[in-house]
């Protein structure tokens, strides 16, 4: 379900094992029905769902799939991960409550549904304090920052529009994702912490490895498996996390293959979107290690001179075959190198034509 460049990814990486792939989005045209069949259909297509039941396995590479649709599919076809860990996701109060059940340390956070609520919860929180609505939000859409007075009726107009969470700002010194996967038979395996920057809510820079220090990288690790055995999860799985401190804070997990696991197609052993897809169809899973330090840098809004980019030793280019248009994610490059200086010169050398 969902046929973005994620599942694009997904397809690319099952041929080489002899999987087959059908996807549905309501886009025509879509990267991944560039490469594998797609009916063009709303989530919730009754005759779209039911062609999805001629398959082994049903999965997601978008979360905000309905739940009822994911429901449906469970009830005759093999569905992972299980639409459960979906229900989570998407619902931030529900997230992070679960989180913190499972002992993730999170920012403090409180529910808003009303005028009152808020002022109640900035009083608790403080300022500056961020806003988000509880569903949809992606890319930082569906958030603000709350600062002063002079912020509040942004904030009730996104209160308005369904109910919300108001975090603590956290001042982070940095920005990681740890990428895990559980098998069917409940072997799990993770990737090393990603360092992740992010522009106005859009990632624009990955790099492995990450600065943080190995113990907190193993606590992050050891939670993230807690996680994926809670909700008896099958797949990859993402956890967001804010560093402050020495300490890492989870701000949010996505239910799939994720922006910052692009580079494991070049620096891991095996990719994200290859484990996802073993897990799913009960193979082995494959080595998360990363030999050597890999960056990538998202195409955002526009595509740089391919000739130039490959120019550059060590870069790996990725087109999703989409429109370009300003803020749309239409592709990224990898760049791999034997040593964090040559990486950055590289990075460097990339940056300057992008
Ligand atoms: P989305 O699901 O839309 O990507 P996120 O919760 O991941 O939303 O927020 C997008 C980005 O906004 C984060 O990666 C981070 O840079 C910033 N951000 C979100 N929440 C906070 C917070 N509580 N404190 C500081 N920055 C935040």
């Amino acid at each position: 379900l969902g046929a973005g460049q994620l599942g694009r990814m997904l397809a690319l990486a099952g041929y080489p094992l002899g999987l087959k792939f059908r996807f549905v989005d309501p886009t025509a045209g879509s990267p991944a029905g560039q490469v594998a069949p797609q009916t063009v259909a709303d989530y919730s297509d009754t005759g779209a769902l039911g062609e999805l039941e001629a398959c082994d396995v049903v999965t997601f590479e978008f979360e905000n799939v309905p739940d009822y649709a994911a429901d449906r599919l469970a009830a005759t076809t093999q569905v992972f991960p299980p639409p459960a860990a979906l229900r989570v996701s998407q619902d931030r109060l529900v997230e992070k409550t679960c989180l913190t059940s499972l002992g993730f340390a999170t920012p403090r956070f409180e529910p808003v549904h009303d005028e009152a609520s808020l002022r109640q919860a900035v009083d608790r929180l403080g300022v500056p304090s961020v806003l988000k609505t509880r569903r949809f939000g992606y890319d930082g859409k569906g958030q603000c920052v709350l600062k002063q007075a002079s912020d509040l009726p942004r904030a009730l107009a996104l209160v308005g529009a369904g109910p919300c969470i108001l975090e603590e700002f956290v001042a982070f010194e940095r920005e990681v994702s740890l990428i895990a996967v559980r098998a069917r038979d409940g072997s799990v395996a993770s990737y090393p912490l990603i360092e992740n920057r992010h522009e106005g809510g859009i990632l624009r820079r990955s790099t492995v490895p990450s600065m943080t220090g190995p113990v907190v990288e193993r606590e992050a690790a050891a939670s993230v498996q807690r996680l994926l055995e809670h909700l008896d999860y099958v797949g990859v799985l993402t956890v967001e996390f804010f560093e402050v401190g020495g300490q890492l804070l989870a701000n949010e997990f996505a239910p799939r293959v994720h922006n910052s696991g692009h580079l494991t197609i070049e620096a891991a052993g095996t990719s994200q979107f290859e484990n996802h897809l073993r897990a799913i169809a009960g193979l082995p899973l494959g080595s998360t290690h990363c030999p050597g330090p890999a960056a990538m840098l998202n195409l955002i809004g526009t595509l740089p001179d391919k000739t130039a980019v490959l120019r550059v030793p060590g870069t790996h280019y990725h087109d999703y075959g989409k429109e370009v248009r300003p803020g749309r994610k239409v592709g990224h490059i990898t760049i791999t190198a034997d040593t964090h200086a040559e990486l950055e010169t590289r990075v460097a050398e990339v940056s300057a034509l992008l």
